[in-house]
Order: structure tokens, then sequence, then C-alpha cells
């Protein structure tokens, strides 16, 4: 007898909401995680006394409605949490400077009108906002700006995406998080019936078997009707190399970068930093530093730098301490993190409208935060998509 009907590997928002979508549609899932906890790139830190800090994605937006569909479904509207307003700031030659003081604002006037006729499509993140907003403000602003969102250089990033438009939620507040910070929404998803959990389990091959599909994990072998990958596309490629090649060619072919995060807590009186949401380098070994401000704490305040790769923690604590002005032994604590996201590059849109090519009818699916683009609400998307995929093949064959 099968183990499950799917079995879905990887824990991430991507793994979470395809477990929710196929249980809710009435299939037993078992959905198998390579670290202790669920969440992937959702990484809310918890120090003792409730207070938090994340470590990887910290805004979700009124837009994000299959994420907030899933939180209603549970019942957890209720702790979903305003984020309250905070700016960005700039750092440069170790001072903290507003975005337009660093703009050329005569540059910008100039190229502003581009954005009438500018075309995205077929056009890469320097391409496209250069154009909008001048070479210079491009290359000494909105690149750092713009890297400080997927923690890498953006600027070959096909520009469509990058940032996109959705219809928002009038009930919800435009930017907001949860009350245990954004780990809770995949831990929501994933408690409920027809889900079982399985964490600190890694799988290491997947292939044919009678029925459906035979992981390997942890010295067993299980069996499922259907099998959904949800891991990066490095882990994708390897799983997936011995008995499906003409997906795990394509796979290993798509670029991507490693985020290294360093986050820390200090109490909130050591620190002269004004309230930001977070602070972006014009130069300097990291992309960004994320502040937990927006939500005010009585006691702390929580920051996560996202560095460029290379450097020890020894040298990025001295980094953290002197951006924050505090001596290293005010970081009370102090937690690191890695996590692989995709670099998509022109051309990327065909490649994955390949994978989908060969994906079909095949039982096997793949979901992640490099099919629709990277939020969180992409990977929800996606996820309704190859369920959506799971019930129509499933429909066909009579299953
Ligand atoms: C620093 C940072 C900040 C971000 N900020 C935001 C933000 O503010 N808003 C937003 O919308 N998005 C943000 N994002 C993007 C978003 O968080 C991610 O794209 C998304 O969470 C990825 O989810 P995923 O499930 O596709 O992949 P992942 O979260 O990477 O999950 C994959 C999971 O698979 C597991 N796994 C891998 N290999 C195996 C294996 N062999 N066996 C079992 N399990 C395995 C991994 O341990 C991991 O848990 C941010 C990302 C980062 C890194």
């Amino acid at each position: 007898m099968a183990d499950a009907d799917i079995i879905v590997i990887g824990g991430g928002i991507s793994g979470a909401s395809f477990a929710f979508h196929a249980a809710k549609a009435g299939r037993s899932v078992r959905l198998l995680e390579r670290e202790g906890r669920v969440g992937g790139c959702l990484h809310t830190h918890r120090v003792e006394g409730g207070f938090w800090v994340e470590l990887g994605a910290h805004t979700a937006y009124n837009s994000y409605r299959g994420l907030l569909a899933m939180l209603e479904e549970r019942g957890a509207l209720g702790e979903v949490l305003a984020r309250e307003k905070a700016p960005f700031r700039l750092m440069c030659d170790g001072q903290v400077r507003r975005i337009g003081q660093e703009l050329r604002v005569l540059e910008l006037l100039a190229s502003a009108p581009r954005i009438l006729w500018a075309k995205k499509a077929g056009r890469t993140v320097r391409e496209y906002y250069g154009g909008l907003v001048g070479a210079r403000n491009y290359q000494r602003v909105f690149g750092p700006l713009f890297a400080a969102v997927p923690s890498q250089p953006a600027d070959d990033f096909p520009a469509e995406m990058l940032f996109k438009s959705r219809k928002r939620r009038k009930d919800i507040a435009r930017s907001f998080t949860l009350r245990g910070g954004l780990s809770t929404a995949v831990e929501t998803a994933v408690k409920g019936p027809g889900i079982a959990v399985e964490s600190g389990v890694e799988v290491v091959a997947v292939r044919r078997g009678s029925g459906g599909f035979v992981v390997t994990a942890g010295g067993r072998e299980l069996s499922a009707r259907n099998v959904a990958l949800a891991v990066p596309p490095p882990a994708a490629a390897k799983l997936l190399a011995a008995s499906f090649p003409e997906l795990a060619v394509p796979l290993a072919g798509l670029r991507s970068a490693t985020v290294e995060t360093v986050g820390v807590v200090v109490r909130k009186e050591a620190l002269q930093l004004e309230r930001v949401a977070g602070l972006i380098p014009l130069d300097g070994n990291f992309f960004s530093a994320v502040s937990r401000d927006p939500l005010t704490d009585a006691t702390y305040r929580g920051f996560a730098f996202h560095f460029k790769p290379g450097g020890s923690q020894a040298s990025r604590l001295e980094v953290i301490a002197g951006v924050l002005g505090v001596a290293q032994a005010k970081l009370e604590h102090v937690a690191e993190r890695q996590v692989v996201l995709p670099s998509p590059v022109l051309g990327h849109a065909e490649t994955v409208a390949a994978l989908d090519k060969v994906l079909t009818g095949t039982g096997l699916f793949l979901t992640g935060n490099y099919f629709d683009g990277l939020s969180i609400e992409d990977c929800v998307s996606r996820s309704a998509r190859e369920v959506e995929r799971l019930l129509a093949e499933a429909a066909t064959s009579g299953q």
C-alpha cells in the first residue's frame, strides 16, 4: 500500500501551499522537510519573551490573495498584524542618508517621461528601470535598492519578474506580517487534516515505482501515486538526475544564488540609530539590513543583515556592530542562516514553460519561487496551479 497519495518534498511556502490545496481536494499528503523546522525562506527566529526577527521574508501585502485565502480557511486571519510605516535609508561612507539625498533630480526628471512608452517585456531590470531613472541614478541608487529585494544583484533579472501589480484586498492592511512572524503562515498551512509532516528528513532520490513513485529518504523507501518537488532548482535537479534527466538538465541550468544572513537582537536603549524599515548600503559587503522596527517592541530591536558571499562570522559581526554603532557584546541574540534563491535572466520564462511541457502527464509536480516569481504569493499561486493540474490529470486517468 502507498505511504500517501502525494509526497511533497520541501516544507517552504511552496511545499506547504501545495500540501494545503492537495489535502483540501481530499488527497492524503506526506510532506518531507530536510531541516528540523518547516518554513524554508520564511524563517522567524524567535527568542524568549515573545520577541522575534525575520531571517528571511519579512513583508506580505494585501495583494497576496492566495496566502490570505489559506490563512482564512485555517481561521488564522486574526494573526495578521499591520506593519507600521518606517523609512528605508541608504548608507554611504558610514552615514545614514535619505534616498532623495543621493538622487540626481534633473536626470530623474529627464528620464521619467519614458514610463509612458517603455516596455518591460524582453528587457532586464537594468535596461528598463535604468531608462526610467537615468543611468547614474540607477547605478548609484536604484541598482543597490533593487539588489536589496532578492539579496543579490538584480540588474540582469527580467524586468517583468521583479515587481508585479495585483488586485488588493481592502479589508487587510496594505503591508503586514503575522503575530508570530511569517513562519506562522507555513506552520498554519500544514496544520490540517490530511497532511502528515516529517521534518529533519532529507530526500535523496525520486524514481518511478509500481503505481507511482518511490522516494528515498532517511534510509527508507516511501511510495506514493504522485510526487511534488518544492525545493530550489539545484536540489530538484539532483533528486531527478538519475530517473528524470529530461527535467534535471534544464533545472540544473537555472542560475541561483546563496543568501547568507545574520540576524541580531539588541536592547533598544543600546541603539542611537533612528527607527528604520531597513538600511541599504551603496557600497560594502551586505545587500541590506532589514529591521523589525515596523513592529514596535518595548524592549528590543532586531535586524537581519543579508551579506554578500564570502566573509567570516567574526568579520560580519564586526560590520553589524559598526553599522548599528554598538559594541559586539550588545548583540544579544545572533542567528545565522543560508538559503538558495533563483537568479533568473532573460529567457527564464521560456525555460520554465519548456519544463511545464515535459511535466505534463508525468504525475510529477514542480513548484517553487522560480516559476511565477520570487514572492511568497508567486509561490502560493504556482502551487495552486500545480494542484489544479494534479486534479485535472487524475480526472483524465480516472483516479
Ligand atoms: C532574505 C529574503 C527576504 C525575502 N523577503 C521577502 C518578502 O519580504 N516578501 C516576499 O513575498 N518574499 C520574500 N522573499 C522571497 C520568498 O521568501 C521566497 O521566494 C519563498 O519563501 C521561497 O519558498 P519556497 O518554498 O519556494 O522555497 P524555500 O523556502 O527555499 O523552501 C524549500 C524547502 O525545501 C527544503 N529542502 C531542500 N532540499 C530538500 C531535500 N532534499 N529534502 C527535503 N527537503 C528539502 C529546504 O530545507 C526548504 O525548507 C525573501 C527571500 C529571502 C531569502
